[in-house]
């Protein structure tokens, strides 16, 4: 159902592995995406978790940060991937993070989501995961833990505070293959 999908996973730094290989067995065709020129002809394009200091930086240094920004289709970034797109750098979700917040406490843990519009809850990986501190009139929160926002949309970008790629449960990827599909290439 998604073969023909081309999908890129930023591969600058961190979790990109993981995602490939739930995206690919999910059928879609994935491309690790080094270069501003990787992106050209993608469908849909994934920023994964890591070190959100990191991957900012290497994406300057190779132009990424302007061909993200320039990106048409629908983008998922989880966890420094979401820190990566918030207001305070790419600007591509309106959404305000504290980084480490839940790292404070406790470096990682899992948890059960509650997934807004129903469904089973979602099982969250958190790992010096940031939170979510102040969401803007067009972000829709999909899920949350203990009240906060961790699973939020806005229009064709979806962010997670959690790593949907380190469980078998594959909902949030194809909730973003599910854009890819629609063809999500504007704002709504
Ligand atoms: N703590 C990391 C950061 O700021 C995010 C951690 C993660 O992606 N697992 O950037």
């Amino acid at each position: 159902m998604n073969h023909g999908l081309r999908i890129g996973v930023l591969a600058l730094q961190g979790g990109f592995r993981e995602h490939r290989d739930v995206l690919r067995r999910l059928g879609a065709d994935v491309v690790e995406a080094r270069l501003a020129d990787d992106l050209h002809g993608l469908d849909g394009l994934v920023i994964p978790g890591g070190e959100s200091t990191t991957i900012m930086r290497l994406a300057r240094l190779y132009g990424l940060d302007r061909a993200i920004r320039a990106f048409p289709g629908p983008i998922l970034g989880t966890c420094a991937g979401m820190i990566v797109l918030d207001r305070a750098h790419l600007g591509m979700v309106d959404v305000a993070v504290d980084r480490n917040a839940y790292g404070r406490q406790v470096a990682s843990f899992e948890a059960d989501l509650a997934v807004v519009d129903g469904g089973s809850p979602l099982r969250g990986v958190f790992i010096r995961a940031p939170r979510v501190v102040d969401v803007g009139p067009s972000v829709q929160v999909l899920a949350t833990l203990d009240g906060d926002p961790v699973l939020l949309r806005e229009g064709r970008v979806l962010v997670a505070s959690f790593h949907p790629e380190l469980t078998d449960d594959t909902r949030v990827h194809e909730r973003f293959l599910d854009l890819v599909r629609e063809g999500m290439h504007v704002g709504a």
